[in-house]
Order: C-alpha cells, then structure tokens, then sequence
C-alpha cells in the first residue's frame, strides 16, 4: 500500500504507547446496533477499529449497542456479523451491551449512594421545560433533592416494574447551569415494558446510550474508542461517569461520518426503502449496504481499499460514488475476465461464410492477466451484434457498423454491411454482411486497417441470461438533506432490466457471485436470483466513468 501521513488517530495512539498509557496495548471495539444491515458508513467505522487494533498489535472487540428493546433483533446481529467476516476481519471478543445490564444497574446503584444520581418522577414534557436552551439555564427538578435512601428505593421498585412507562426516570445529578446540555443533569435509565432479543422480559428499565456506552467500554477496558463527531458534545458525560464511577479509563475519539452522494446512509432511512417496498430488500443491489455491495459484485478489497482512500477527516463531508467505483473497477480490471454479451440484439448474417460452418476461435481472457488464458468461442454465420453498434445513417467518425461500411467482430473477422432489412415499422430487423476470410484475428493478411471494433455472439450457441442495470437510486447528490422527504428524490430509472440477453455459451455455467467484463458493457457479476434454467448477472459498474458531470 502506498505511504501517507500519520491520521490523527494513529497520531494519538502512537503517543500513548510512546508514554506507555495502558501499558501500550491498543483495544478497540466496533459497537453497531443492530437495528439493521451495516452500511458503506460501517465499512469505514470498521476498517478504521480493525485497522488501527491490526497496526498496533492490538485487540478490537464485537460489541451489540443493544440497549433499545424496541428496534433490534437478531436478524440484524447475524447479518452484522456475516458482513463484518465478509470484510475480513475477526474480532477478538463478542460482546452485547445488554450482558453488561446487571452490572450498569449496580454502577447507576453507586452514582446514587454517591448522591450523583436521583429519580425523577416529572414527566418527558416537565423534564424538557426544565432542560432551558443553550444561551439560558436550565431550572432543577424539584425530586433533584431526594434522599439516597428513597433513591434507592424509588429506582429499585423501577427495577420491578412497579411503574409505568415514563412514570419515572433516573438522571444524573450533574450541572443544571452547564454550557453543555448534555451535562443537564442527562437521563441514565428509563421505563420500557418491552422484550428485548437477548434478556427477554428481564428488565422493564433500560439504560440510555450515554451510559451504556462508556461503561461498556471501560468494562471492556477499550483504550481508544472512536465514534462519529456528533458525540463530540457527549464526551464529557462520558468521562464524567468514568470518573465518578472509578473504574477503566477508556477515553473517546471522534472522526467525521463517512457519507456517499446520491444515497442516504442511515439505517432508520434505508430500512423505510425496504419497509415501503422501494427496493426489494436490505440487499437489493442499489443499497449502499454491504450485503447489497457484495451482491453487486464488489469485492472487500475494493471496500476496504476505499476506505483507505477515503482517510480520517474531522470534518464532515461527502465522498463521491465515482471514488467507490474507482476502485471496484480498478480491482475487476486486473482479476475479471473478458466475455461478450450482447445486451439490445439485432440479427447478422454474413452471406459468404458456409451456413454449415462453426469456428472454434480463440479468445484471450484477460489481456491484463496472461495467466488467466484463453477460451474457445464458436463463430458461425448468423450472429447477434448490439442495436446500437448500427447506424443506417452515421455521422462522421462513426466507426462501428454502416452500409457499405467495415468493423472488426472481436476474435474474428472483417465484415462489412452490405444491405439490411426491416419490419413494417421500419426497425431493422437482420444486417446482411459479408467477411474477409484472410482477416481473421491473430493470422489478418487481408491488409486492411479498420478503426472499430464490435462484439458478438453466434445465434446458435448463445445462451440467455436477465441482466439488470443500475443507476443511482436517487436524483440529488444528498438526499438526506433535501426539503420534504428524502423518498420523493428516488430516480425512478434506478434498475433495468433486460430480459433476454445473449451470451457466450460458455458463460452458461456460471455460478453466484462469479465476475466478468463483458466487453465494451461494463463489470457484470452473477445475482443470487440464478437458477438452472436462468442465468442472472448485475451490473457492478460501467467501464468508464459515464456519470462524470
Ligand atoms: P445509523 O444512523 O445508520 O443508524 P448509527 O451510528 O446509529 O448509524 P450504529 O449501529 O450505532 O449506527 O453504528 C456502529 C458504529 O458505526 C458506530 O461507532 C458509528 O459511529 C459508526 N458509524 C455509523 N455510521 C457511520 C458512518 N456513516 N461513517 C462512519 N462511521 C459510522
Ligand atoms: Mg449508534
Ligand atoms: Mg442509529
């Protein structure tokens, strides 16, 4: 990999270890909840956790933030876990934050019997009034003043369900007056009759992400535990809870959201597609979620290499798509081999070549790879070209195929359009042609030069396959931040089908997840939908950048 600068991550831990804190031993944790499909965002979170735990010698740990019973399931921890080895990467440890509830409820024990922590019996709505803005104070609860004893009472009996939902709240006795909110005396538990996927009815109190969170990763003893910049403002809570609790220093670092233009990456966003029926689920090919990624046919090196790319910023930015393609490209490039594939057909008989004939040619792979060999491709004289590689009227610098006009076939031959004919509508329905028998590929003595190339298949041996083609699912660079909802800035273009390609018939066999080129179309991979009797290719991405402004 190319050399770059220190990020200023690997900056912090590199003095850490030079001053021997924690005894130089990096831990991180990559902390998901999983309330849906990891995105192209946790690829980054990912990559970054691993990597820097990989660099260091270091550990990082597999923590489900599943403190909210409502939204998660464990649906979502498999198919968290299942992306996360696809990246390639293991964990050291796996860990659920719901594990921790027992001993988070014995630290929210402590904070009481320290007089930092009451039970308030105001309601969601008091609470918010009391809460002030950030140019005015907030006012104190008039339950701030309760004895530890009822305290203690009070947040047992919450523990036992003696209360309804939002009845009651335990909050941390912090600073009313504090500039940062969220030193407003910040709630720590609250009342939920709910079943949550690990601990099942156990518990009707569930404890807010802030103090969950730290807690967790100082039970975890986690050195370095890195998160996105909206928790720049929390971290004082969080040190404040280590601090009076006593326990494991972990400290907190932030780094700028990776965000991608013309998509959303937030799970509550990408679950409304799937919930709407927008797309056909978490792992519909234009998602920008890994299990959609992977089914477009990108590789985790490809990920991986751009999130590399992408870097460490503190400031929040949009990273273009093209950058993402880039890579996929660049990767397929050198590994995917060639094959042709005619995607809008129209007929082509060469009207000197024996109707009995059938050539075996030889076709090279990959041209990038001389290991990757060659392949037969049977050539007769009645073949599909692509639509478009005709024009019964062409511009100048047209150099593809034109009455009276010659082209290469790929592998093959020389032909030129001698005439063609039409339906009743005046669509073109078979070019007429002859060939060069001496310009065949690799032995051409017909001295002629020609300046286009086209590929083909033949009639009779061609297989039939689905090919669907994508484009972005939305119309605007940042749908996320556009007026009204985000749904209403779909691309209603985003998926084409075609139904009935023809390809090379020893594309017939191949199996889920393969790659190729398809010449002159683009990265095509196999999509699960396959069966025996049909083949089904997605576009990972065009071979050249065709969405450049
Ligand atoms: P979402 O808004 O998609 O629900 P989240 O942050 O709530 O995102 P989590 O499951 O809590 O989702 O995320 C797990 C980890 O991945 C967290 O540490 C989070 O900071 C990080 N992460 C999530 N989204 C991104 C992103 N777009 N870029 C970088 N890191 C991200
Ligand atoms: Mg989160
Ligand atoms: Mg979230």
């Amino acid at each position: 990999s190319e050399e770059r600068s220190l990020n200023f991550l690997e900056q912090i831990i590199e003095e850490d270890i030079a001053k021997g804190i924690h005894g130089g031993r990096v831990h991180t944790r990559f902390p998901p909840e999983p309330n849906g499909y990891l995105h192209i965002g946790h690829a980054k979170s990912i990559c970054l956790n691993f990597g820097l735990a990989k660099k260091y010698n270091g550990l990082t740990n597999l923590r489900f933030d599943d403190t909210n019973p409502i939204t998660e399931d464990t649906e979502y921890v498999d198919s968290i876990k299942a992306d996360i080895r696809w990246l390639g990467f293991e964990w050291a440890e796996e860990h659920y934050a719901s594990d921790y509830f027992e001993q988070l409820y014995e630290f929210a024990v402590a904070l009481i019997k320290k007089g930092l922590a009451y039970v308030d019996d105001s309601t969601p709505e008091e609470i918010a009034a009391m809460k002030g803005t950030p140019t005015e104070p907030g006012k104190e609860s008039p339950y701030r003043s309760r004895s530890v004893e009822e305290n203690l009472q009070l947040f047992e009996n919450m523990r036992n369900g003696m209360y309804k939902d939002g009845e009651r709240v335990l909050r941390a006795k912090i600073d009313m007056a504090a500039p940062n909110m969220h030193l407003r005396d910040p709630l720590m538990y609250r009342i939920k009759h709910a079943h949550h996927h690990r601990t099942g009815d156990k518990w009707c109190i569930y404890p807010m992400y802030d103090f969950a969170h730290g807690q967790s990763d100082s039970i975890e003893h986690i050195t370095h535990s890195i998160c996105t910049l909206e928790f720049v403002p929390h971290r004082p809570l969080y040190d404040w809870f280590i601090d009076k609790l006593e326990i494991f220093p972990s400290h907190q670092y932030e780094f700028a959201r990776l965000s991608l233009n013309y998509t959303v990456t937030s799970k509550r966003k990408l679950k409304q597609l799937v919930s709407d029926g927008i797309v056909r689920g978490w792992d519909d090919p234009r998602m920008p979620t890994l299990s959609a990624l992977r089914r477009r046919g990108y590789t985790p090196a490809s990920i991986r290499a751009f999130c590399e790319r992408v870097g460490v910023q503190k400031r929040d930015n949009i990273i273009e798509v093209g950058l993402l393609e880039y890579f996929i490209r660049e990767e397929l490039n050198r590994t995917a081999n060639r094959v042709m594939a005619v995607l809008d057909p129209v007929r082509l008989v060469i009207t000197n070549y024996p109707a009995d004939r059938v050539e075996a040619l030889q076709a090279e792979n990959n041209p990038e790879d001389a290991s990757a060999g060659h392949r037969t491709v049977p050539f007769s004289n009645t073949l599909y070209i692509e639509r478009e590689d005709f024009m019964e009227n062409p511009p100048k610098k047209f150099f593809r195929l034109a009455p009276g006009q010659m082209v290469r076939l790929k592998y093959a031959y020389i032909i030129k359009c001698d005439s063609v004919e039409k339906d009743a509508d005046g669509n073109i329905t078979t070019i007429y042609c002859s060939y060069l028998p001496e310009s065949r590929s690799g032995g051409d003595a017909s001295g002629i030069s020609v300046k286009g190339t086209i590929h083909w298949v033949s009639a009779a041996h061609a297989a039939t396959a689905e090919v669907r083609l994508y484009d972005r699912l939305f119309k605007v660079e940042d749908p996320g931040n556009e007026e009204g909802d985000f749904k209403s800035y779909i691309n209603p273009d985003s998926l084409q089908v075609v139904s009935n390609a023809y390809i090379e018939p020893a594309l017939a066999s191949a199996k889920t997840g393969d790659r190729f080129q398809f010449l002159r179309k683009g990265y095509f991979c196999v999509d699960p939908d396959t069966t025996t009797g049909k083949l089904v290719f997605n576009r990972t991405v065009t071979l050249k950048d065709t969405w450049a402004k």
